[in-house]
This record gives structure tokens, C-alpha cells and sequence, in this order.
């Protein structure tokens, strides 16, 4: 019996190909939009025509019926150029679109996804508020019943693409007085809504990547676009959270792989008391270093996804092994990108603490890992929760 840990051909070819498109045509325009902090405008477009916004869609709705490990390769391959990009590009794919398609109805789906698979749309998906972050089931946002439909009040902040979303999925309290079992999934098209306003919030880090602080006020939305069903709005938020911690894992894999990537190419050039820097010893044991971290990542976030692609229904939650390795993944590359990225600045000494190499923006968007899709604490109580389970016995 072997064990096999190669990609297939066709994984090979996707990943050849996206990361062939990410230098050609997203590495040229990187710094320019990054000062401006401006998403290039045809991102999804090329997106869509490279296969990757339906990656694990269902071809009916114009999907490539791939898998998760797929995805976290595409998005991996997106980040050895733009951490920030690939964020974008998961945000609105998987946060968005893929958790749509695990509990729209197939009317809903037939009308949404096809759009999101040609990048003629882009998503949002809204949990977190200004008050409720990490205890996110303490959101304020309301819905409020009238007739047939409901009216929504409230705010949700830190919304990757909100700034220009086309199509948004959000939560909301129908029954505050149940408490989590009073949450509901909506959805609705942030550009033709009145009542709906959001404003882009500057950051140090993930720029290019819009992130928005949405108000709703007095937002009526048909009560067909409910998700999911009235009052199950945390089982929609769950099914997705796994899915979506594995497949992000890939945006730090690849701010890890070009860090290592430009630290070896730096250190062979860059010449000191006479000599490259390679040839010194301490910035070798930061090359092994940075290349074992990434290589424990890397195993850690495929056999995640590889697990997550073995499973019927491809989902986790609360009590499943899947929960336990998902955050395992993200915790553990975000934790080990910023090392990565703090190590690939010091390699490149007072030239990679400028602009003029990239390891720095590698660094400030690596860093967003391990606070987004719940922060590093969040991760370890998630682990640990799943570990002191009284069922748990599977294999470590
Ligand atoms: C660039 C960016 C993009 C984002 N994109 C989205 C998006 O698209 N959609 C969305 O809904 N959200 C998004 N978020 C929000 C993100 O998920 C939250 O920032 C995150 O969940 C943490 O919430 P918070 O920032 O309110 O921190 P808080 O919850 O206030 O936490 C502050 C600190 O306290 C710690 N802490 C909190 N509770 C505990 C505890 N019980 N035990 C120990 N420590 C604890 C946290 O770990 C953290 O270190 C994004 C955030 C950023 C910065």
C-alpha cells in the first residue's frame, strides 16, 4: 500500500495555468493598484474565463464540478502573486456563491450561479458587526416580518468585496429572543437595493481587496430570498465555515511559497563581506525554517481538503472531524505565514522593508490569517472543543 501524495495531471495543468495568468497579468499591475488600493476591475471576468469561480459548482450551472482540493490550489496559485486577490476571489466564490449553493433552492441557484461563474457577478458574505465579531451569534442586525416581506436594520462590518458587491449574503436575527435559534440567511443585489449603503474601509494590509462597513436601513427584501429556511440561519453559517477555513488556508500557502521563493533568490544575489548572503549560515537556517514551515502547512491544508472532498455531503460543524482539521489549517498557516513573511523581510534586510520588493505586502496581507474566518484563539477553542469530545476517537 502507498501512500500518495502527488497531484493528479489535470490538478497540475490548473495549477500551471492559473499561475501562469497570476504573472503574466495580475504580477505587472500588483504595486501600481496596491498603492491605490483598487481591485483591478476585470478580476472575476479572467477569473471566470480561467475556470475557477465555479471550481466546485455543479456544470449545470456553468461549474467545473471540481473539488476543494482544487480549489485551495487555484487559490493558492492566485496568492504567489496577490494574497489579497485570491482573498477577493474566495470571499465572493466560496464564502458567498458556494454557501448560496449548498442551501439555495435549485430555482434560486439556476437565477445566481451562472452569473457568479462568468464573474458577471461578485458576492459578499456579511456575519460580523461592529459589536459582535468573534461571538458572532450576538449580532444586532434585525429582520423584521411585514407582510411578505422583511425589513432589515442594522450594520455588519469588515465585508471583503461589500464595496463593489453584486449579489450579498447576510445574517440576521428573525426571533431575537431565541438567541442562535433565532438567526436567518438572507440574500439580495446590494447594487439595485435602496436602504442599503456601505462604506470601503482603509487597511495596511489586503489592499486591493475592498472591504466595506454596510449599513442596512429599512432594506425590504422579498421573503423568497430567505436561505435555508426561517430561523436556521446558523446551520447555513456552519455547513460553509469549514469549506471556507480549508480553501483560505491556500491564500497564506502561496504569500508563503513566494516569500521562500524571492528570500533563495535574494540571498543567492545579494552580496556581503565578499560573499552572497546564502553562503552565511543563520540565513540558511532561515531558508530551512521558512521551507519546513510551509511544507507542514501545505500537508496540513490538503490532506484537509482532500479529507473534505472524501466526505457525502463535503461539510463540517460542530462535533466533526472536519471542524477540528479545518481550523487546525488555517490556524496553523496563518500563525506560520506571518513567521514566513517576517523572515523573508529580514533576509532582504532594509531593501525588503521597502517597496521595492514584494515580501512586505506578502507579510501585511499574511498577517489578516490569523484574525479573518475567526481569529488564531478562536481556531485553538475550536480544536480543543473537538478534541475533548466524549466521541472523539477518530486517528490523529
Ligand atoms: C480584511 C478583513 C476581511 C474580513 N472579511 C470578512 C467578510 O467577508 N465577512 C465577514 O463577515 N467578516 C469578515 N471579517 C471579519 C473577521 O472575521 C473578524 O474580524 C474576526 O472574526 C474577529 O472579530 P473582531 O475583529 O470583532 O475581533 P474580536 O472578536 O473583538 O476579538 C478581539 C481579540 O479578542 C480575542 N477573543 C475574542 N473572544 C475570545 C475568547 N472567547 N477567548 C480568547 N480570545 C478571544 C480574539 O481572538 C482577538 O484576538 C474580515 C476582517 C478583516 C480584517
Amino acid at each position: 500500500m502507498s501512500l500518495n501524495f502527488n497531484f493528479s495531471e489535470e490538478q497540475r495543468m490548473l495549477e500551471d495555468s492559473v499561475v501562469k495568468w497570476a504573472y503574466a497579468w495580475l504580477e505587472p499591475q500588483m504595486e501600481h493598484m496596491y498603492e491605490k488600493d483598487e481591485m483591478p476591475p476585470d478580476l472575476f471576468k479572467q477569473t471566470g474565463d480561467l475556470g475557477i469561480n465555479g471550481i466546485v459548482f455543479e456544470e449545470k450551472y456553468g461549474g467545473a464540478a471540481l473539488g476543494y482540493v482544487e480549489t485551495l490550489l487555484a487559490y493558492e496559485s492566485i496568492a504567489r502573486v496577490s494574497n489579497a486577490l485570491s482573498m477577493t476571489v474566495g470571499a465572493s466564490q466560496t464564502l458567498c456563491f458556494d454557501n448560496f449553493r449548498r442551501n439555495a433552492t435549485e430555482e434560486q441557484k439556476m437565477a445566481v450561479l451562472p452569473k457568479s461563474c462568468t464573474g458577471e457577478w461578485i458576492g459578499c458574505l456579511g456575519i460580523t458587526e461592529p459589536n459582535a465579531g468573534s461571538d458572532a451569534m450576538s449580532m444586532a442586525t434585525r429582520a423584521e416580518k411585514k407582510g411578505d416581506k422583511y425589513v432589515i436594520n442594522g450594520s455588519k462590518i469588515f465585508i471583503t468585496n461589500g464595496p463593489v458587491a453584486d449579489f450579498m449574503v447576510f445574517y440576521a436575527k428573525t426571533a431575537p429572543e431565541k438567541g442562535p435559534h433565532g438567526i436567518s440567511a438572507f440574500f439580495f443585489e446590494p447594487k439595485k437595493a435602496k436602504g442599503f449603503t456601505c462604506e470601503k474601509i482603509k487597511k495596511w494590509g489586503m489592499r486591493t481587496s475592498p472591504t466595506g462597513l454596510i449599513t442596512f436601513e429599512d432594506l425590504e427584501i422579498p421573503e423568497a430570498q430567505l436561505i435555508g429556511g426561517l430561523n436556521k440561519g446558523v446551520a447555513v453559517l456552519t455547513s460553509g465555515l469549514c469549506t471556507e477555513r480549508i480553501t483560505l488556508s491556500g491564500c497564506t500557502l502561496g504569500s508563503q511559497r513566494r516569500c521562500l521563493e524571492d528570500s533563495i533568490k535574494y540571498a543567492k544575489e545579494r552580496v556581503q563581506f565578499g560573499k552572497p548572503i546564502a553562503s552565511f549560515q543563520l540565513i540558511q537556517g532561515k531558508l530551512a525554517d521558512m521551507y519546513c514551515w510551509y511544507k507542514a502547512c501545505r500537508w496540513m491544508a490538503y490532506s484537509a481538503a482532500a479529507y473534505c472532498d472524501s466526505l457525502d455531503h463535503k461539510a463540517g460543524g460542530k462535533g466533526t472531524d472536519l471542524d477540528r482539521m479545518a481550523a487546525a489549517s488555517l490556524l496553523f498557516c496563518g500563525e506560520m505565514g506571518t513567521k514566513i513573511g517576517l523572515e523573508a523581510i529580514q533576509i532582504h534586510g532594509g531593501y525588503g522593508y521597502c517597496q521595492e520588493y514584494g515580501v512586505t505586502r506578502h507579510f501585511l496581507d499574511q498577517k489578516l490569517w490569523e484574525i479573518g474566518a475567526g481569529t488564531s484563539e478562536v481556531r485553538r477553542m475550536i480544536i480543543a472543543r473537538e478534541l475533548m469530545r466524549d466521541d472523539f476517537k477518530s486517528g490523529l
